[in-house]
């Protein structure tokens, strides 16, 4: 009798765009094929657990009945392109989108592979293009890209290999004018324990290009890492190594000579900002959208909130168009103004809680699965989500902080799917029941954290934060971050507020 081998299929979406029929027929794949659920990544992506080996090759093919695809989203390739799945009408978002969709497309390996064996397409002689791109290894390993706007960073674009900022500028009209792109190369949170040359990094940026040349310069960057990433060890093979390892002078030459020409130092930029999703908002177009928090991005009915039943009905009954965020939420977008009420009414039947019944510090917390779906994970992190996140906001209440934003980020192991090293507070697992501590970083994804302690029992986690949010409340400047002021305080003060001190 053979195992009962189960898979983790993931659909690629650019932005996180879903049409209705679309989000309706992946609605059916979860109980058709997988285990009732849908877990929105921290791609924008929706992934399926639970799928077991006879009903993989189905499975896919059922996805791409409904117009989407599989392709791309693993492998050694360009993988789910991220962008602000803010639905505002403006030119910028409108432009993001866009580029968003062009590069998903554009840059799709050429082989027919994937069709015949998973869609029974017919090997037909001849019909495979040369991988150019590509070329015949691939890339050395996943290669992650980002598009923002400074002031919509809801993409966390920096985490990404490649980080594309779009540029604009008022015209006469005040209408906005794009520029052109800040490009930042070398992105990537994954690290391994105990390897101390694997690690977090941010994007640099590293030129600006016009308008017109956006698919270009992804691509001369994209064959940098080809040609140059470390395919002898996976542990090192993503491009933040070589941008490292070689440095910023010889990145920007060897980039000139894939571009095929000199090209124009980063132009200076606002810092990044992350706007608030969740709730109503108008689309600037006659028509609203409704984030809805989808706690650890787990889209299910449970015996008191049957949010997968909820989140139909609204797509059926209004024919809205739902989004996933990079913070694993859902957006509800194209929605009439006279539906307002109603959905809000509908949801609530099902138990959904608003956005607004959740403090801040709730809403930007964010989970990865972790056990017991993913195989490298070494501790709880989706299952542990609800409870951290109330002992710790217990503390922030104390000290009237649970309505600032602080982002939490919880990985069952060090790879950072849910991007532990870039937001206010890491927990990343390192035995099972136990965490290490990062702060430092920013709520809005442009500073690492450090790591402050090591393997914490998760039942003392609050024991360490009390300490640390009473001295945020009683030091921190205005408008510091919980991040900013770790960082400003420095690791030994931290230390001894949390009585570590040994660990310094
Ligand atoms: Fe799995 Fe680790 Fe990624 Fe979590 S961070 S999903 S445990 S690989």
């Amino acid at each position: 009798l053979e195992k009962e081998y189960q898979f983790m299929v993931r659909v690629r979406m650019p932005g996180g765009m879903l049409t209705a029929a679309q989000y309706l027929g992946l609605d059916r794949l979860a109980d058709d094929h997988a285990n009732g659920t849908l877990r929105i990544t921290t791609r924008q992506g929706i992934q399926f657990h639970g799928i077991v080996k006879g009903e993989l090759k189905p499975s896919i093919a059922a996805i791409n009945h409904t117009l989407l695809t599989t392709l791309c989203a693993c492998g050694d390739v360009v993988r789910n392109l991220m962008t602000t799945s803010a639905p505002h009408s403006d030119a910028r978002h409108r432009r993001l989108r866009d580029d968003a969709h062009m590069l998903s497309t554009a840059l799709l390996p050429k082989s027919r592979s994937y069709y015949e064996i998973f869609l029974d397409e017919q090997p037909v002689a001849g019909t495979d293009e040369t991988e150019t791109l590509y070329g015949e290894t691939y890339l050395p390993r996943k290669f992650k890209i980002g598009l923002a706007v400074p002031d919509d960073n809801s993409a966390d674009v920096l985490a990404n290999d490649l980080a594309v900022i779009a540029l604009f500028e008022p015209d006469a009209e005040g209408n906005d004018v794009l520029l052109g792109y800040n490009i930042a190369v070398g992105g990537g949170l994954g690290m391994t324990h105990n390897r101390a040359n694997t690690f977090p990094r941010l994007a640099t940026p590293i030129c600006f290009v016009g308008p017109d040349r956006l698919l270009a310069i992804v691509e001369a960057v994209i064959r940098l890492q080809r040609d140059h990433g470390d395919r002898t060890d996976r542990r090192r093979a993503r491009l933040k190594y070589v941008v490292e390892d070689n440095g910023l002078v010889w990145v920007k030459q060897t980039l000139d000579g894939y571009y095929g020409g000199d090209l124009e130092g980063p132009r200076p930029m606002p810092k990044l900002h992350i706007p608030e999703l969740l709730g109503w908002h108008d689309q600037g177009d006659g028509r609203w959208w409704l984030g809805v928090p989808v706690s650890s991005g787990r889209i299910q009915d449970t015996p008191t909130v049957t949010l997968r039943t909820a989140l139909r009905r609204v797509v059926e009954q209004f024919g809205v168009d739902p989004i996933m965020t990079a913070q694993q939420d859902i957006l509800l977008s194209n929605i009439q103004p006279g539906d307002r009420a109603a959905i809000d009414a509908l949801l609530a039947e099902h138990g959904v809680v608003p956005a607004t019944a959740l403090s801040t510090f709730s809403r930007f917390a964010l989970a990865c699965p972790a056990l017991p779906t993913c195989g490298l994970a070494l501790t709880e992190a989706e299952r542990v989500r609800e409870p951290i996140v109330e002992s710790l906001e217990t503390l922030l209440r104390r000290h009237d902080l649970q309505d600032r934003r602080i982002s939490l980020r919880i990985t069952g192991c060090p790879n950072g799917c849910a991007r532990s090293y870039s937001g206010d507070i890491g927990l990343v697992g390192r035995i099972p029941g136990h965490y290490a501590i990062y702060v430092g970083g920013d709520f809005d994804g442009q500073t690492l954290s450090f790591r402050l302690l090591e393997r914490v029992p998760e039942a003392r986690l609050g024991e360490k934060f009390g300490p640390l949010f009473e001295a945020w409340a009683l030091q921190g400047q205005p408008d510091e971050g919980f991040g900013e002021f770790c960082t400003r305080l420095g690791r030994d003060a931290l230390l001894a507020l949390t009585g570590d001190q040994e660990q310094s």
